[in-house]
């Protein structure tokens, strides 16, 4: 096994303080809209009508809000849509079933998203954080560290504007509906818990407050912060819960997810169990095969044990290399004996689709590329 030394990592650590962007429509509930349009001496029913532009419409530009007067077309969407995003690139890939966003944040931050139609469904992966302070050595965000948390609305116009791109009929073969969201692109979901959990609710809110998905279509990716995933399993919420395990052993974990340093193994499969206990949902355990590091039989054997009889699924994902790294993906025989060990022990197991490698398509890759 490669030995690496241990990546001291602080999970309370704040995000350095840097510039948040300006309040956007998307931060507040149809309430603190309808309060804010009044503040700013229009009628409170045109916090309705602008949110359906937003929401319902997916229409931001003051042009197409033809059932407002001009004048306040302008004042609103100055003042309730500012530009939060600006596309820098924008890529498409598996013969346009895969689009890749990189977006300029108002601060210049980069932060990516990535739009993936199936015949049945389009899910986007959001970013919660510009950066991430979790420092696990094979991601390429881990390697950046953290820049600052985003905005709720910075999250939700990410999957605002791709269900956009998804509703001109953009991703081939696929639904022109965006239906899944998951917290799997830039950040740590859970350390910017607040602004998250309010993206939650305004991307399940039915429209015109929000974008009307279902709570169990959404899910929330974290490597493992104890007390936030006891307070989400407090919430009236029933999001999918994803624990990015990686390794069965306190041994390994504490290399390939520093913060284990802080919750070991055991610790964070209990606040999983209670996750399930509390919301009744199956808890997916994220695991990137590793080569020699975290791919052998043992390992196999012992996530077995830890999982069997649990209300879990393990979500094999082979290694993305990072630009720089020793490490690789598993071979596949080493994979697939991997899955046959799981499945023996009773537990169910998949290997996750790799999808925009050819553009750089997961794990941060695509803003570590920019930033060189
Ligand atoms: N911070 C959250 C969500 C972001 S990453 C988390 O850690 O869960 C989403 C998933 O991609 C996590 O399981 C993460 O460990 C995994 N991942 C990161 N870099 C990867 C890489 N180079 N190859 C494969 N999976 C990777």
């Amino acid at each position: 096994m490669t030995s690496l030394p241990l990546t001291p990592v602080n999970p309370d650590a704040p995000a350095r303080r840097a510039a948040m962007p300006p309040r956007h429509l998307a931060d507040f509930d149809l309430a603190g809209r309808q309060a804010l349009v009044a503040e700013l001496g229009e009628p409170r029913f045109r916090a309705r009508q602008v949110s359906t532009h937003y929401f319902g419409r997916l229409v931001r530009d003051p042009e197409q809000m033809t059932d407002l007067p001009s004048a306040t077309r302008e004042k609103l969407a100055d003042q309730l849509l500012p530009t939060l995003l600006t596309p820098v690139r924008e890529l498409a890939c598996d013969d346009g079933a895969t689009h890749k966003a990189l977006w300029r944040l108002h601060d210049g931050s980069l932060v990516e998203s990535v739009l993936m139609g199936y015949p049945d469904r389009v899910t986007v992966c959001l970013s919660s954080q510009a950066g991430c302070g979790m420092a696990c050595p094979f991601c390429a965000t881990g390697q950046a560290g953290l820049t600052r948390n985003l905005s709720t609305a910075e999250i939700v116009d990410q999957a605002v504007y791709l269900a956009g791109v998804a509703a001109s009929g953009a991703v081939a073969g696929s639904p022109p509906r965006l239906s899944r969201v998951v917290f799997m692109g830039m950040g740590e979901p859970l350390a910017n818990y607040n602004r998250v959990v309010a993206a939650i609710r305004r991307l399940v809110a039915p429209a015109p407050e929000g974008l009307g998905l279902s709570q169990r279509h959404i899910t929330v990716s974290t490597v493992g912060l104890v007390p936030a995933i006891r307070r989400l399993a407090s919430e009236d919420l029933s999001v999918t819960l994803a624990l990015s395990l990686h390794a069965p052993d306190d041994e390994l974990r504490d290399e390939l997810v520093p913060v284990n340093q802080r919750w070991k193994v055991s610790e964070v499969l209990e606040a999983a169990w209670e996750y399930v206990a509390r919301t009744g949902r199956r808890v997916s355990i994220e695991y990137a095969m590793i080569k020699d590091v975290n791919d052998q039989p043992w390992r196999a054997d012992l996530l077995g044990r830890l999982l069997s009889d649990r209300l879990a699924h393990v979500n094999l994902i082979p290694l993305n290399p990072t630009p720089g790294s020793r490490w690789d993906a598993s071979p596949k025989p080493v994979e697939r004996e991997f899955v046959r060990r799981l499945r023996a022990a009773g537990v169910s197991t998949t290997v996750r689709d790799t999808r925009g490698r050819e553009i750089d398509g997961a794990c941060g890759q695509l803003a570590a590329a920019e930033g060189q």
